[in-house]
């Protein structure tokens, strides 16, 4: 029995309007009955002009909504960016951090993250910590290495609330998933490397990303250390969503 609850979270990226967000997260709720009495949590994390229409579609409910990611810094002359206060006082329980569109289409490094960890936990937010190794170091055969360097420089020392998300680069968006073994593999290696950083390192859940898809989810949750899912691409759809956040248990 694990020692938290799992977490299967939507990330819609830069996707849809208003009205669309309000009806898919309309959509989830529906297919979910409102999502009391699941076992594992859901949280919906629309883009920033989308929060407000989404929070209001969540109203009763007990699925949550997140941000996809934060300023370091709560307020100041920094146009373009959302602060992790501005997105707590949007209705936000969590952020999604570090996640490799960021790292590597941004240039965002480990210590940007960690910056914006703090910032999130300064806001009352639970940051989603997202890591993982491209192709190369794939092939390389460095996949351990790297995240366990991505976590060393992305966690800042605390023990404010957490959740990791182990995302491949190379299986974002592209329809390849890593074997069970393989996810097993870097997720127990996460979750040793919690456990002698956190007194909590047992209980932070560790989710998987990566081309994660209604056919495929239950199989990756059965998978040791698999604390939940971070969605991409399927989270943009109702029924499937649904069907993935019930597979959780
Ligand atoms: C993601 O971007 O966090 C993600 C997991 O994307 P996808 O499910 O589309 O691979």
């Amino acid at each position: 029995m694990a020692a938290y609850r799992r977490l299967i979270a939507g990330n819609w990226k830069m996707n849809l309007l208003r009205a669309e967000a309000s009806a898919l997260a309309r959509g989830v709720v529906e297919g979910l009955g409102g999502g009391q009495g699941l076992a594992a949590e859901v949280a919906l994390c629309p883009p920033f002009t989308a929060l407000g229409a989404v929070a209001d579609a969540l109203k009763g409910t007990a699925i949550v909504l997140g941000g996809q990611d934060c300023h370091e810094k709560p307020s100041g002359a920094f146009t373009g960016s959302v602060s992790a206060p501005m997105l707590k006082d949007a209705g936000c329980r969590y952020v999604i951090l570090g996640h490799s569109e960021r790292r590597h289409g941004l240039g965002e490094t480990d210590a940007m993250t960690a910056a914006k960890m703090g910032a999130a936990w300064a806001a009352g937010l639970i940051p989603i910590l997202c890591l993982g190794e491209t192709a190369a170091e794939r092939d390389a055969g460095q996949t351990l290495t790297v995240v366990r360097r991505q976590l060393a420089g992305s966690l800042p020392p605390g023990e404010k609330a957490l959740v990791v998300a182990y995302e491949p680069v190379w299986a974002i968006g592209t329809g390849r998933v890593p074997t069970e073994a393989d996810i097993a593999a870097v997720h127990r290696g996460l979750r040793a490397e919690l456990v002698k950083k956190r007194p909590d390192g047992a209980a932070i859940p560790i989710l998987y990303g990566g081309s994660a898809k209604p056919d495929n989810a239950q199989a990756i949750l059965a998978v040791d250390e698999v604390g939940g899912l971070l969605v991409g691409g399927a989270s943009l759809e109702a029924k499937g969503f649904a069907a993935m956040a019930r597979a959780a248990g």
